[in-house]
């Protein structure tokens, strides 16, 4: 299977290796990609070098940015061949899939548009001397995605790395690959130069730790778990190369009795519904002022019960989640709570119909959730919602910081001077005031604090997160 993208050519494993790919809907194999390991990710490095020092090294960034910008044309060009294959890889909704489309092509939109605007500066220094901050290219960089939003996370970490000049290797995952390989093909054709992007496939304890294990790598950016996470710290330490991590979350939705419910129930709901759950940024933590806290668990209860769960065709509100694995992490979480007797308030429902060979899991909500219990600090990553009543300002925000986490959050309330302390004292990367983003627009710096991860990505940011500086100092008398 020729899925390795090296150097501006298809090529296969060179042990002839292939990893079957499974559809999440039925089960099914539909497709199969190529087993890259430590040879083709040494090829990809290599081609990624290759190129910062030929044509792609050479090029100004507004030629740089006209090619991104072509790339991000082409992806919208795309969409309707685009979002079946990224539907069919993950599962989702066709909505979801498209909307993941649109914003792939968002992120090379604007890092294209940004890619000469990313000025040095002078600096005052003493008599006679001339002081030029320049900004340059890392160098090459390394990117491991996760296959909760392969084509969003395609746009988010190579977007900024091409737009500053850097050459890329990319690791996507094995269960999500083939967004990427389409990727590939609107990138060549948009003009970008052999070598600026590579893509290897394979397994992330092969290809993904080989590729952050490479002494030549100048960077590495990596999403997912934080035992892998950890992992690829370590890696990238050995060689003293830097790495941003984002690491998921457990971020809480706060809301204060006061809060606006009609506009606040039903983005609370989508917080965690929205991808089956399986994302970073998924609001699993419902805390809610105790005075209301049988209204708002009401409310919620009566507009989760109606969420629905389907094949991508259907387009239903959320589709299977990725893999047996995680349908058997999600099954564990909800069997845990019931056997620790926490209350089930509402449950979602799996459309009649569904392929038997899918891995559906049932949206829930319990609640009240003891705080010391593994659904108050553990990441589900399914469509799982755990609720908690809190007394006072100082408790919601104890209860809020009261997990490793510190992705995103939320407040819900009325009352401005709350809102603003809340948010303050919130521990996370993001937080939204009567408003719920998962992640946040592309023009939005985004990224965790404690286990959540560090560095940061999205907006402009993520230009200087993947940029050095250099500092020249000129005396000239
Ligand atoms: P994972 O193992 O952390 O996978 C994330 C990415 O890292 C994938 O591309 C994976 O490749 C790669 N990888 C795996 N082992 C690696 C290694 N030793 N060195 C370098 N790269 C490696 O996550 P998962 O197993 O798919 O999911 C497990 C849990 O992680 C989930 O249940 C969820 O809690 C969490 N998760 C979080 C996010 C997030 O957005 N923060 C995303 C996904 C998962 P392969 O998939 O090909 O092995
Ligand atoms: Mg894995």
């Amino acid at each position: 299977m020729e899925t390795m993208f090296i150097d501006g050519k298809w090529i296969a494993a060179q042990s002839g290796e292939t990893i079957d790919v499974v559809a999440p809907a039925d089960g099914q194999v539909f497709d199969r990609i190529g087993r890259g390991g430590m040879y083709e990710i040494d090829l990809a490095v290599r081609a990624a070098r290759k190129a910062r020092s030929g044509a792609w090294g050479r090029m100004s960034a507004t030629e740089r940015g006209r090619i991104l910008t072509k790339i991000g044309v082409g992806v919208l060009d795309a969409i309707d061949l685009f979002a079946p294959i990224e539907a069919r890889d993950t599962g989702k909704p066709m909505t979801t899939a498209r909307n993941d489309i649109v914003v792939l092509a968002r992120y090379f939109e604007f890092y294209g548009a940004a890619a000469d605007k990313v000025h040095g500066e002078v600096i005052p220094f003493l008599d006679g001397y001339a002081v030029q901050l320049l900004r340059d290219p890392l160098g090459v960089t390394a990117h491991i995605i996760p296959w909760n939003y392969p084509a969003q996370m395609l746009g988010r970490t190579l977007a900024p790395a091409l737009a500053m000049g850097n050459a890329a290797v990319l690791k996507p995952a094995e269960d999500t690959s083939l967004s990427a390989l389409k990727f590939a093909e609107i990138a060549m054709a948009a003009g970008l130069p052999a070598g600026a992007l590579n893509i290897v496939t394979g397994y992330g304890h092969e290809a993904g730790a080989a590729l952050t294990a490479h002494p030549d790598i100048n960077f590495a950016t990596f999403t997912g778990s934080n035992e892998v996470g950890t992992m690829v710290q370590r890696a990238t330490a050995a060689n003293v190369v830097k790495c941003v991590l984002e690491l998921g979350g457990k971020s809480p939705q706060i809301v204060f009795a006061d809060a606006d419910l009609d506009r606040a129930v039903p983005i609370i709901v989508k917080a965690i519904i929205q991808n089956a759950g399986q994302t970073c940024t998924a609001g699993s933590r419902l805390l809610i002022e105790r005075k209301a806290y049988d209204e708002v668990v009401g409310r919620v209860a009566e507009a989760f019960s109606k969420t629905r769960v389907g094949t991508p065709e259907m387009d239903l509100d959320c589709g299977p989640v990725m893999n047996p694995a995680q349908l058997a992490r999600v099954q564990g979480f909800i069997d845990a709570a019931k056997s620790d007797g926490i209350p089930v308030l509402a449950e979602g429902k799996l459309a009649a119909g569904l392929p038997s060979g899918g891995y559906y899991a049932t949206p829930t909500l319990f609640g009240p959730v003891p705080r010391n219990n593994k659904l108050a600090r553990d990441e589900v990553f399914g469509p799982v919602l755990a609720a908690f009543p809190f007394a006072d300002e100082a408790d919601a925000i104890a209860l809020a910081n009261g997990t490793d986490y510190g992705l995103l959050a939320a407040v819900w309330t009325e009352n401005a001077g709350r809102l603003t302390r809340v948010a303050k004292a919130v521990q996370a990367g993001q937080v939204f005031m009567n408003c719920y983003g998962a992640g946040g627009g592309v023009e939005l710096p985004f990224g965790g604090t404690k286990r959540s991860g560090h560095g940061r990505e999205k907006g402009l940011l993520a230009l200087e997160e993947m940029s050095s500086t250099k500092t020249l100092v000129h005396y000239h008398g």
